[in-house]
């Protein structure tokens, strides 16, 4: 079975075409080294050159919308590539996966490829949605009292980010939220119906089981984990937000709104600490500390694009055109704690993808989410290490800027620690049980959570009630009717989240692993940057996160509680430091 879209792909690339005769598998791409397709293996074979190649030129194409504003022409690309994206195409590949003799890399790069494809077929099947949704989005403005022309609804999200009134934030919020109630909710929920329905036709019973699939994941366990983390961080995630609110804001946690968090981030306290100008060349500092840097293992450099084109998109992106030779960084550094944080998680993608050696090709970049997402954490996770903190004021000294004190890095550790609860009560516990309900998973799935609803009952059948009362669990502060509207915006497909929560765990894991190889300080260490590319990094994606977990000498498992014990860590070095003489 195929989605419709597609098949008005394919009708609109044949208009003036001959009709296709017999055997659907036979029309390879006229461009295709692959001569004959007469065994299956052939025919598997072609299919993987085309969808690399397919792969790439849209790599190539989303990195000039990234970075020059390009229209996006992704929809375009996909013209003539049906044949990848039909049942037939599965099974041949189902059936070249079953050969006994068959090496193990080639096995899981044909594992990692139908993943891929049956991903893409459900994406394809709601991608007129996508589009309208996108149109919707663009067009949208809003008139706000204090400004003199309409504000265009992409701008306002960082434009709450920067509003230092409270009043103004708020505001601005319920501006977005007439523009998500009217015009984009309703694409959303249309969209809901379309993934589920091409879910079942790819051959699962649902899209909860085909995402379960796609990531790796059991989200039962995962959700019980994230239970499991809400309750054990509870009264420190609220001590910390409460104080960091005050500072910040100058408002108590319970009195904080969904439209201060942007602003919470930014941490504007903090700002001058945080200079645009050198963003870069912190970033080379520490990546040389521990013996890395920007060259790939092809021998080429990752391409970095620090224009500051009025198109750009503001926040850094990495992009592995055709890892490990051609990787791509864009940054459009704006200064800020969050923007550096962007910064270096990004530089962990870039670092990894400039160093994924494996082959075959699939294995570079068709793999494993979670660790990938967990190795741009770990690079961020250097700001929330006191070890680091003080280099990095020695590193400003040197630069002739001013040095913050003790209390002032103590701060910057808080806010990190402090965004790293948020973002795991966030990702492992709320989404996961709202997601589950949204994709049409009976409420008895979700039980786990129900102790921390306020009112389970009234959440059982109303799916923003329900959103209601998860996120304001998950962030201690008691959400509105308008707070709710995002219950259709706020989501990830195919449970993205379910590899961001495992993300933010493993990054932890591995930090705990390499203090207790190479030592508490361990950022002048060159070792450490050897160990990091051979043992993780030039696996590209092939390894699974019980994998890397097990290569950094734990057991082969998330460890949720060890994510706890590193939050309480954290928040204790933050006061120490405080301290300190
Ligand atoms: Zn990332």
């Amino acid at each position: 079975m195929r989605p419709a879209l597609v098949l008005a792909l394919l009708l609109a690339a044949c208009k003036s075409a001959p009709q296709p005769t017999l055997n659907e598998r036979a029309a390879l791409h006229p461009r295709s080294k692959v001569e004959e397709e007469k065994t299956n293996d052939a025919f598997v074979q072609a299919l993987r050159e085309e969808y690399q190649a397919l792969g790439r030129i849209q790599a190539v194409l989303r990195w000039y919308s990234g970075t020059q504003g390009e229209t996006s022409l992704t929809q375009l690309t996909y013209i003539g590539h049906d044949r990848l994206f039909r049942k037939t195409a599965l099974d041949a590949i189902a059936l070249a996966r079953q050969k006994p003799e068959l090496a193990a890399n080639e096995g899981q790069a044909l594992t990692f490829l139908r993943r891929s494809l049956t991903g893409e077929i459900v994406a394809l099947a709601t991608a007129k949605l996508d589009d309208e949704y996108e149109d919707a989005e663009a067009a949208a403005a809003v008139t706000l009292p204090w400004r003199e022309k309409p504000v265009a609804y992409r701008d306002l999200q960082n434009l709450i980010a920067q509003e230092p009134d409270a009043d103004h934030r708020q505001q601005a919020f319920a501006a977005m939220n007439t523009v998500r109630v009217a015009k984009l909710n309703p694409i959303l929920e249309r969209k809901e119906e379309a993934a589920q329905k091409a879910a079942r036709e790819t051959g699962y019973p649902d899209y909860v089981a085909l995402s379960e699939e796609l990531r790796q994941v059991k989200l039962e366990l995962l959700l019980a984990s994230g239970v499991a983390y809400v309750k054990a961080t509870d009264a420190i995630f609220r001590t910390t937000l409460d104080r960091v609110a005050r500072e910040e804001l100058n408002v108590p946690r319970e009195k904080l709104r969904v439209a201060d968090l942007g602003r919470l981030n930014k941490a504007p306290k903090l700002s001058q600490f945080f200079d645009k100008a050198l963003e870069l060349k912190v970033l080379e500092a520490f990546l040389s500390g521990i013996g890395l840097d920007l060259r790939t293992a092809a021998g080429t450099e990752v391409a970095i694009d620090d224009s500051l084109h009025p198109k750009k998109r503001p926040r850094a992106f990495v992009n592995p055109v055709d890892a490990p030779r051609d990787v791509r960084m864009s940054v459009k550094p704006t200064g800020g704690l969050d923007d550096y944080e962007t910064l270096f998680h990004e530089a962990g993608h870039a670092v990894h993808f400039a160093s994924s050696t494996v082959v075959p090709k699939e294995l570079v970049d068709l793999g494993y989410g979670a660790p990938t997402e967990a190795f741009g954490e770990f690079f961020r996770h250097a700001f929330s290490d006191p070890r680091w903190l003080v280099r990095y004021r020695a590193f400003l000294a040197a630069q002739g800027k001013p040095r913050p004190s003790d209390a002032e890095l103590a701060a910057v550790l808080r806010r990190l620690a402090l965004k790293e609860m948020m973002y795991l009560r966030r990702y492992a516990f709320a989404k996961i049980a709202y997601e589950l309900r949204l994709h049409g998973r009976p409420a008895a799935e979700i039980a786990p959570a129900a102790p921390l609803l306020s009112a389970p009952e009234k959440a059982s059948a109303d799916l923003r009630e329900l959103y209601r009362q998860l996120f304001s669990a998950a962030y201690t502060f008691e959400l509105n009717e308008q707070e709710a509207q995002l219950f259709r915006t706020d989501v990830d497909d195919t449970f993205y989240s379910a590899d961001y929560s495992r993300a933010f765990a493993l990054a932890g894991m591995m930090h705990d692993s390499i203090r207790k190889k190479f030592g508490e300080d361990w950022y002048a260490n060159k070792e450490v940057g050897k160990f990091l590319r051979a043992q993780l990094f030039s696996a590209g994606t092939s390894l699974s996160s019980e994998e890397v977990a097990a290569r950094l000498g734990f057991s082969a498992k998330v460890d949720f509680e060890a994510a706890a014990a590193r939050a309480r860590r954290l928040v204790s070095e933050a006061d120490a430091l405080e301290k300190a003489k």
